[in-house]
């Protein structure tokens, strides 16, 4: 934390009222996800449907991905202030929306956290998937596991192919021990589903046999 952030009373994220990080009003906004989801990805879609136009035809590592929140504008200044500032306050509250909105309680014998990239857990020190899953799996009474590292600092993946970039994301991972069967892997976004995957292949070939997502939020398709 900078020394400014101490000496300056506490704001909200998202509409920087004075009182605490996320003021009442502003949790109250954050606009839900709610069903008819696509039962793989979580897309919102007009009816049920097992498969959408996001998902359709890609091969997903993860069995179902979940997420409490849509991410719009407000969401992600929330989402940025947590990465930012490491506004540990805002673990708590997402959580909550998370717990209520997702109703997952899994099955699962273990959460997993989608690991911060080298660089950036060594130079913030802040790393909302891990706070989210550590909050999520006091409530839901599940193990939170560090099972998944990420092996070399991320190539960078502007002006690559989608071919490369693709075979970059899936190497991005891997699982420092045998994975149990049932696991909840947890991130702050799910923006395409590509780092989900990557991270739950991984988890798949540590041993994992199922392997669902729940995030925070989730970035719409547009059209
Ligand atoms: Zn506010
Ligand atoms: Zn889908």
């Amino acid at each position: 934390m900078r020394l400014l952030d101490l000496l300056l009373p506490v704001r909200c994220a998202v509409c920087a009222a004075p009182g605490g990080e996320l003021c009442a009003p502003c949790l109250a906004s954050l606009p839900p996800l709610r069903p008819p989801l696509c039962e793989r990805c979580g897309a919102p879609s007009a009816w049920p449907v097992a498969r959408c136009r996001e998902c359709g035809g890609r091969r997903l590592a993860f069995a179902t991905a979940r997420a409490a929140v849509a991410y719009d504008a407000r969401v992600r200044s929330l989402v940025a202030a947590w990465k930012e500032r490491g506004l540990r306050g805002l673990a708590r509250p997402a959580a909550d929306v998370v717990a209520a909105c997702v109703r997952a309680r899994p099955g699962a014998d273990a959460l997993v956290a989608v690991p911060a990239d080298r660089e950036r857990a060594l130079t913030r020190g802040h790393h909302p998937a891990h706070q989210l899953a550590d909050e999520l799996a006091a409530r839901w009474d599940v193990p939170l596991l560090t099972l998944l590292e990420r092996p070399v600092a991320a190539p960078r993946q502007r002006g690559l192919p989608s071919s490369e970039r693709r075979r970059n994301v899936a190497r991005a991972f891997r699982a420092r021990d045998r994975s149990p069967a049932r696991v909840v892997l947890v991130d702050d976004v799910y923006t395409t589903g590509a780092t989900a995957s990557a991270a739950a292949s991984a988890l798949r070939a540590a041993g994992a046999r199922r392997v669902e997502v729940v995030t925070f939020a989730r970035a719409l398709r547009v059209g």
